[in-house]
């Protein structure tokens, strides 16, 4: 039986184009990784979708890998997707990373590949996904063999269109020509990694994208939960992503001196502007031309709507733009 949702949840939304594709995504997508099937389990993660398909976030991400252990994100999420209007979303996974031993369980051979989305549909208990990726690059694998694949799962029917995850701009420029050579299914999404404490697609992927017609969703928009005020306390909160997934050492190599500083001079920025820092991080990360889609993660419900609300305010002035490129250059 599937739940009744949100009457006007189509106007508290935008949704934009994924490249030159047919595709549109909210302007803030959600996705499951670390967090459902994670350090959150059913509950959160259904109060979670619930809440973000009420505000028109029809886009979920997921992967393989997701959760603990591996797969438990597609596990969870898929039951509660059997209580949402499939026809209303878009759902995506991935394969690329390891996940089985054995030489078919990693990397992006046309075995691995078909496999592991075989065993991701059954988790998630769909009959496809929207969006299959490449999760990264393999340069073992010829990488006709992987889009070839692709294309192949595309005719299957078990993804409708397919992505590529963390390629560097020369990688995704080659898996474009292949696939124009090839007269292989485009791709119309790549997944970087890209905030504003991580800018390296300004310089080496968003021409190749703008250029191939490509969309981008940017996954960690956040930096994990960084581009917020939780971590310039004295302590690190008990209900972070820092307390109840990351050990000691991971902890000191992301919350260095240097970079609290950056984000208290960002989170000055964000106070000017009347935006919660989170909100400005997201709204800066949609001014680039090339950015279809941020992927958010949440770990509560308030997350999900402090980050839709960044939407009142995309605009950012020249002032704006250089205070920040001062505290986080290009
Ligand atoms: P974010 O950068 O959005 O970080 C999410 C975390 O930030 C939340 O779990 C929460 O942390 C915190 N947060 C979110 N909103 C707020 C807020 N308003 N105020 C304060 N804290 C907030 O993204 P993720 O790193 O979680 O990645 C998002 C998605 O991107 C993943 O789920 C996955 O789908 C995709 N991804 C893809 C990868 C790839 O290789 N393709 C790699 C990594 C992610 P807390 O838990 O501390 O409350």
């Amino acid at each position: 039986q599937v739940t009744s949702f949100a009457e006007d949840r189509y106007e508290r939304m935008q949704y934009r184009r994924s490249g030159r594709s047919g595709l549109r995504l909210p302007a803030i997508s959600l996705g499951a990784w670390e967090t459902f099937g994670g350090y959150r389990g059913e509950e959160v993660a259904r109060a979670c979708l619930y809440r973000a398909f009420d505000l028109g976030i029809t886009h979920f991400d997921l992967a393989n890998n997701y959760g603990r252990p591996a797969g438990n994100a597609e596990k969870v999420v898929g039951k509660i997707l059997r209580d949402m209007p499939r026809d209303e979303l878009i759902i995506s996974t991935k394969a690329g990373y390891y996940m089985w031993p054995g030489p078919y369980g990693d990397g992006l051979s046309k075995k691995y590949l078909v496999a592991s989305l075989d065993q991701s549909l059954k988790r998630l208990g769909l009959e496809y996904v929207d969006i299959f990726y490449a999760h990264r690059p393999d340069p073992e694998t010829p990488l006709e063999e992987t889009m070839a694949a692709l294309d192949l799962i595309v005719k299957q029917g078990k993804a409708l269109y397919i992505g590529v995850s963390n390629f560097t701009g020369a990688q995704f420029e080659e898996a474009v020509a292949i696939t124009k050579q090839m007269g292989l299914a485009p791709i119309t999404i790549h997944q970087p990694y890209y905030n504003m404490l991580g800018r390296g697609p300004e310089h080496n992927l968003f021409d190749h994208t703008l250029r191939a017609g490509s969309g981008v969703i940017t996954f960690s928009p956040l930096a994990q939960g960084l581009l917020s005020t939780k971590y310039l306390g004295d302590n690190i909160p008990s209900d972070s992503r820092a307390a109840e997934w990351w050990d000691k050492q991971h902890a000191e190599r992301m919350l260095t001196p240097e970079k609290l500083e950056q984000i208290r001079g960002l989170n000055k920025i964000a106070q000017e502007r009347g935006q919660s820092l989170a909100q400005m991080a997201l709204a800066w990360n949609l001014r680039h031309k090339a950015v279809t889609s941020v992927l958010i993660g949440a770990s509560k419900v308030e997350q999900i709507e402090e980050n839709v609300a960044a939407l009142k305010n995309l605009e950012f002035s020249e002032d704006e733009l250089k205070a920040i490129d001062k505290i986080s250059p290009v």
